[in-house]
């Protein structure tokens, strides 16, 4: 009787183990896909077919990134983070923004006043939605990363309106220690 009762509870927990490794399958994370063209110091031009990126991307990744979605106002944890640190292309790696242009524009998505460098973004018009917008791209990949309006703050007076998904943020020293470490090698 205590035999079985041993049993049932291991069979419970190999069921409960295989359940809790499917759901972190399609969680969506960053490391669950292995991405070979992710680098944070790496400034080649990334080139990949549409097929390869949706092989490596996690879905909500990308469904920003290829396929130019917006993510909903209000969802990312970046919204209102006042974090000190470096915000990376979460398709390729790319350094993007830095915490210290950042501002908060009440507009629901991660706003900036300015990139980290000027080749760091890509200008695109856009006429989609009926409206005469301009899209902001990765610099490095290409990929969609959101709009850029002319009613942000000084110095710039642009407000970088950018969805949280594509954003890989780095606290100011776990960055300078990647830095350091990759540059090493
Ligand atoms: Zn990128």
């Amino acid at each position: 009787m205590k035999h079985g009762f041993l049993l049932l509870a291991m069979a419970f927990s190999l069921l409960s183990c295989t359940y809790s490794q499917s759901t972190k399958k399609t969680a969506m994370d960053t490391n669950d896909k292995k991405n070979p063209v992710y680098s944070n110091s790496d400034s080649g031009k990334v080139n990949l077919t549409d097929a390869e990126w949706k092989k490596i991307l996690p879905e909500n990744v990308y469904y920003i990134a290829r396929q130019k979605g917006t993510e909903s106002p209000w969802s990312s944890k970046y919204e209102d983070s006042k974090e000190v640190g470096t915000y990376y292309c979460a398709a390729c790696g790319n350094a993007l923004f830095k915490s210290d242009t950042k501002f908060e524009s009440g507009c629901g998505w991660p706003s900036f006043y300015q990139p980290i460098s000027k080749g760091s973004i890509i200008y695109q018009p856009d006429h989609s939605h009926g409206m005469d917008r301009t899209e902001v791209q990765c610099g490095r990949c290409k990929a969609h990363l959101g709009h850029v309006f002319d009613d942000g703050p000084p110095p710039t007076g642009l407000r970088y309106c950018i969805n949280g998904v594509i954003l890989d943020f780095k606290k100011a020293q776990e960055a300078e220690e990647k830095y350091k470490k990759d540059t090493k090698q």
